[in-house]
């Protein structure tokens, strides 16, 4: 993972998903003196090549104008730096006028989707799908690439034949996250996915995916398989993301990540201060995401998948204590099923166990089946 730094203009959002965890409906928007001030912030801030993902609430929300001279301000001003930059959208406030500023910059979209029309606005509200699909119409005219991502919920796991077949009946990318406890709500379980639950979907999703091989991408599979083979975690939630992954809040409030944007006790500083590691270091929020490190270097240590989890999502695992260091990510047991399972296949394939006709050693390129070493050997 490059340095990433996530710009959230807003924390409003026009949905109303019923899982969502973070929007509030009216909510200030960045002004472009704050992305002036990023700009500057960054000039001595790290060397690293940046990504600038765009995230929220909603960022479409900040409309045109903001995207029109926050990008060439954030290019030009990251110089020498390597800058590349993506957006997270429900897409439903995408234009012509929006796609093309996005074009220009080859912006890579990624929006939310969880399956078939019905399916999606049971859980994300009557007329989601339509509108979502309205702007992906129009990213697409303007050449943008879009992809999917579909949060399983303790309700639409149900259905994950549909869900898995609706994206490879619309040659789609599959990406998914698991549905955690709302904030929202007096019912904040009522649509988180069961850890159990979600590690058995894991290892369906990793069978269907083998059985189409050709004609899909599961992105969290792959990211998992080049885990293990690599020894180190693909995603932010694999890695130690602390100091790599920071957040700038609308009014330039910096955080550890997204997801803790508008929380005043995460706040580590702001941009407008321009302040440097040794600074943000100190805040309680520094400490507290290295101090979750510490805590997986010694309550994981005896776990053979430390090296490619490094205890999952530190936001995971302090939201339920109230921000406490208490225990891991509590979707330790799914990481730790599928990666077993991944684990044993590949070991099965590599030395001959009873799934594969041909031992991999003699000849790696022809197993009887897909496996996991065929999804290592997929462009
Ligand atoms: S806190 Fe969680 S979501 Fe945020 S960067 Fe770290 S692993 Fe990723
Ligand atoms: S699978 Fe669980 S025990 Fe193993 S490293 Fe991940 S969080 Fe820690």
């Amino acid at each position: 993972m490059s340095f990433h730094v996530m710009l959230i203009p807003t924390l409003g959002c026009p949905g109303e998903c019923n899982y969502c965890w973070s929007s509030e409906e009216k909510s200030p928007v960045m002004s472009i003196d704050t992305i002036k001030e990023v700009v500057e912030w960054l000039k001595n801030f790290k060397d690293d090549s940046v990504t600038f993902t765009f995230h929220g609430g909603e960022p479409l929300l900040a409309g045109a104008d903001f995207y029109r001279e926050a990008l060439p301000m954030l290019a030009e001003g990251a110089k020498p730096k390597k800058v590349a930059f993506a957006i997270q959208t429900n897409l439903w406030k995408m234009t012509d006028e929006i796609a093309k500023i996005f074009a220009e910059y080859e912006i890579p979209i990624g929006s939310s989707l969880d399956g078939p029309k019905e399916l999606n606005d049971f859980q994300r509200g009557e007329g989601y799908f339509e509108k979502t699909m309205r702007g992906y119409e129009i990213a697409k005219e303007h050449g943008l690439s879009v992809r999917f991502i579909t949060t399983f919920t303790s309700h639409s796991e149900k259905f994950r034949e549909e869900i898995f077949n609706f994206y490879l009946e619309n040659g789609w990318t599959l990406k998914f996250h698991p549905a955690l406890p709302s904030l929202r709500g007096n019912e904040p379980e009522k649509w988180a996915l069961d850890p159990e639950e979600y590690g058995r979907l894991l290892i369906y999703l990793l069978d269907k995916y083998l059985e189409n091989i050709d004609s899909i991408e599961v992105m969290n599979i792959d990211h998992l398989c080049k885990g293990v083979f690599s020894g180190r975690g693909a995603v932010c939630t694999f890695v130690d993301c602390m100091g790599d992954v920071l957040a700038i809040g609308p009014d330039g409030g910096i955080y550890p990540c997204y997801r803790f944007v508008g929380m005043p006790e995460y706040v580590m500083g702001n941009v407008r201060d321009n302040p440097g590691i040794e600074e943000l270091s100190k805040s309680d929020a520094w400490k507290l995401m290295f101090d979750y490190k510490d805590y997986v270097d010694e309550n994981c240590k005896d776990c053979s998948h430390i090296k490619y989890c490094r205890g999952g999502c530190p936001y995971n695992a302090i939201t339920p204590t109230g921000g406490e260091i208490k225990d891991v990510d509590p979707h330790c047991i799914s990481y730790k099923m599928i990666l077993d399972e991944i684990t044993e296949r590949v070991n099965n394939e590599m030395f001959g166990g009873p799934s594969m006709e041909m031992d991999f050693f003699q000849n790696p390129m022809k197993p009887s089946k897909p496996g996991i070493m065929a999804l290592m050997f997929k462009k």
